[in-house]
């Protein structure tokens, strides 16, 4: 696509075509790529029997981020991290990215730099190939969209459709991390300079301090919190091995909140499901902070998105198998609930008496 800005930067300097070369420069050979990015399309072959699994995300500026908030290298990963988990809430394996960028004429060329920096490292964990992708300039924000490819065996792909009634409800890792990490970026703790660049005492303490955030600089775990929002960690692994294994009837990964994404699994199966609030699992670093926050901690862990944890359904008597199978992945596996035959999802307390919820899940037009 052939687009021009009048700008004196350094973007414009470099132009359409410079930028895609440096933006590529550090794309490696992958198995499988014929004829990756250069071409009007890329070539790649897969495996016969395979099934395609084909997803696209959009992250907008002040929609999905903020550059105040974002560090660019862990936007880079974060634009592919989140297409990777759908991926692998099918129980499919991530193989391909597509890119495109609408950029804005005044982004420095060091941000872009950083998002492929990231961008590609996070390709490189999960054996990704770049094979293409479109650049244009913006006039608003920046805008980044993945198009992300996978595949797996037919037989073995899990749809958010196949939740039975009496199966176990699932969830990888810890809830809520994410969502309260949001809390403390929109309070200002800084969270530009990924954890282990962030001075821990001294200058930037101090300029915290005068800016009014004296308070947060206490909170435990926050730079682990904040991470969660900024550096999401896609499943795969664990993906995989319940997959492979056949254990998963129905999967999907937590974007919106555990409460709204099973709801999506409970409505594609025809089923209903209780989530029992007792049971969520909450991080350390999220048990330390409601001193600090005054929200409702559990409220927070069902409706608060962007975990990108996983959340899938099974067969009750596959419970030892699951916890077997996901031992050597290095992420918990927990039983938050139980799938029921009658429609709706509700959250209970351990006596099984509603809990009582503000909203489910974030929803970009309400
Ligand atoms: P066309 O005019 O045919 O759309 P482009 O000039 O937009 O081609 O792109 C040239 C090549 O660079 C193509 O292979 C395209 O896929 C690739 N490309 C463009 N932008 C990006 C990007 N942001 N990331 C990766 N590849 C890109
Ligand atoms: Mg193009």
């Amino acid at each position: 696509m052939i687009v021009t800005h009048s700008s004196s930067s350094a973007l414009a300097t470099l132009g359409e075509f410079g930028l895609i070369s440096r933006i590529t420069s550090g794309v490696v050979a992958h198995e499988g790529v014929i004829t990756g990015i250069g071409d009007d399309a890329a070539v790649t072959v897969s495996p016969s029997g395979m099934h395609l699994l084909t997803s696209t995300d959009m992250l907008l500026e002040d929609v999905h981020f903020r550059r105040s908030w974002h560090d660019p290298y862990r936007l880079g990963r974060k634009s592919l991290a989140v297409s990777i988990s759908d991926i692998a809430a099918m129980g499919g394996v991530p193989r391909r990215a597509l890119l495109s960028l609408a950029i804005p004429s005044d982004l420095p060329l060091d941000f872009i730099d950083e998002i492929m920096r990231g961008f590609l490292a996070m390709a490189s964990e999960h054996q990704v190939a770049l094979i293409g992708g479109d650049t244009c300039a913006s006039r608003s924000g920046l805008v980044i969209s993945v198009t992300i490819m996978g595949e797996q065996h037919p037989d073995k792909i899990v749809r958010r459709s196949g939740a039975q009634p009496d199966d176990d409800i699932w969830v990888t890792g810890t809830l809520g991390d994410a969502a309260l990490g949001l809390k403390l970026v929109e309070r200002g703790f800084d969270s530009t300079q990924p954890p282990c660049s962030q001075p821990s005492g001294s200058a930037k303490q101090d300029s915290r301090s005068q800016s009014g955030s004296r308070s947060l600089s206490g909170v435990e775990g926050a730079d682990a919190l904040i991470s969660r929002l900024l550096d999401p960690v896609p499943r795969v692994s664990v993906a995989l091995a319940l997959t492979e294994a056949g254990l998963p009837t129905a999967m999907i990964d937590i974007s919106d909140g555990v409460l709204a994404d099973y709801g999506h699994i409970a409505e594609q199966s025809g089923v209903g499901g209780s989530i029992i609030i007792d049971d969520l699992p909450l991080s350390s670093a999220f048990r330390s902070c409601p001193a600090h926050f005054p929200v409702l901690p559990h409220q927070m862990a069902l409706s608060g998105g962007e975990d990108y944890e996983l959340c899938f359904t099974a067969h009750r008597s596959n419970r030892q198998k699951i916890v077997d199978c996901v031992k050597k992945c290095g992420v918990a596996v927990t039983r938050i609930g139980i799938v029921s035959s009658c429609a709706g999802v509700v959250a209970v307390n351990q006596d099984g008496t509603p809990f009582s919820i503000r909203n489910e899940g974030f929803n970009h037009f309400t």
